[in-house]
């Protein structure tokens, strides 16, 4: 399975990429993961990409496409993959057909402003496993632990202010990818306003796969 997760932030893209990567035995690639791990290494392309990414900006597409050509480039890759969060401009995802990267389909998970801006501001990342916790939602053992023993944090991006921005550029620069990949017979959209579950359930469906 090649599989592309579209949605905006806060859609429940990283947690369905859990029990999606698990289901198909394939490598979940998240652009925003990667970012961040460069960030943290302070990597030239890390401290490149830290400004874009603290005003809710997207980073340049040359630099995007550059780490997920290279990322597919794997060995892993060679049976399928699931990408979130890329492509997320028309740019980017021509840049990918150029790479002559077949994609099965793209996932479209649904979720209206409001319940979105509540979902980011309530999230809690574990600093050792990447799992995203919800304080109301989707809550984690304790308000500091996740389940594997790591420390939550709140990204500095989920902060209102930037989140409205990154709602706002997803409108503007992403959403046109849903067109997009209806036109070429891809797109599948989903209700991502239901529990966990039935989110999964649905996407499975969706594929035309059953647990
Ligand atoms: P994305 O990767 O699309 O930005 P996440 O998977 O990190 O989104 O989810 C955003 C927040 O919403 C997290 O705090 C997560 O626990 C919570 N969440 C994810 N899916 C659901 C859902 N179906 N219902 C309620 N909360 C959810
Ligand atoms: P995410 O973890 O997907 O919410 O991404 C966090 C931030 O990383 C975004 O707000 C962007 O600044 C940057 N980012 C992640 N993926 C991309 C991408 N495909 N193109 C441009 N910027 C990206």
């Amino acid at each position: 399975m090649r599989l592309v997760l579209l949605g905006p932030p806060g859609a429940g893209k990283g947690t369905q990429a859990e029990l999606i990567k698990e289901h198909f035995n394939i490598p979940h690639i998240s652009t925003g993961d990667m970012l961040r791990a460069a960030r943290a290494a302070k990597t030239p392309l890390g401290q490149q990409a830290e400004k874009y990414m603290e005003a809710g900006e997207l980073v340049p597409d040359d630099i995007v496409v550059g780490i997920v050509a290279e990322r597919l480039a794997q060995p892993d890759c060679q049976n399928g993959f699931l990408l979130d969060g890329f492509p997320r401009t028309v740019e980017q995802a021509l840049a990918l057909e150029r790479t002559n990267t077949r994609v099965d389909a793209v996932i479209s998970i649904e979720v209206p402003r409001d319940i979105l801006v509540e979902r980011l501001s309530g999230r809690r990342i574990c600093r050792q496993c990447g799992r995203a916790w919800h304080v109301q939602f989707n809550p984690p053992p304790s308000l500091q632990r996740c389940q594997c023993g790591g420390e939550l944090y709140q990204r500095s991006d989920d902060q209102p202010e930037t989140v409205r921005q990154r709602l706002d550029v997803y409108e503007a620069q992403t959403s046109p990818l849903k067109d997009w990949y209806r036109q070429r017979g891809l797109l599948v959209a989903v209700d991502g306003n239901q529990p966990i579950e039935a989110v999964f359930a649905d996407i499975l469906s969706a594929l035309g796969v059953s647990r």
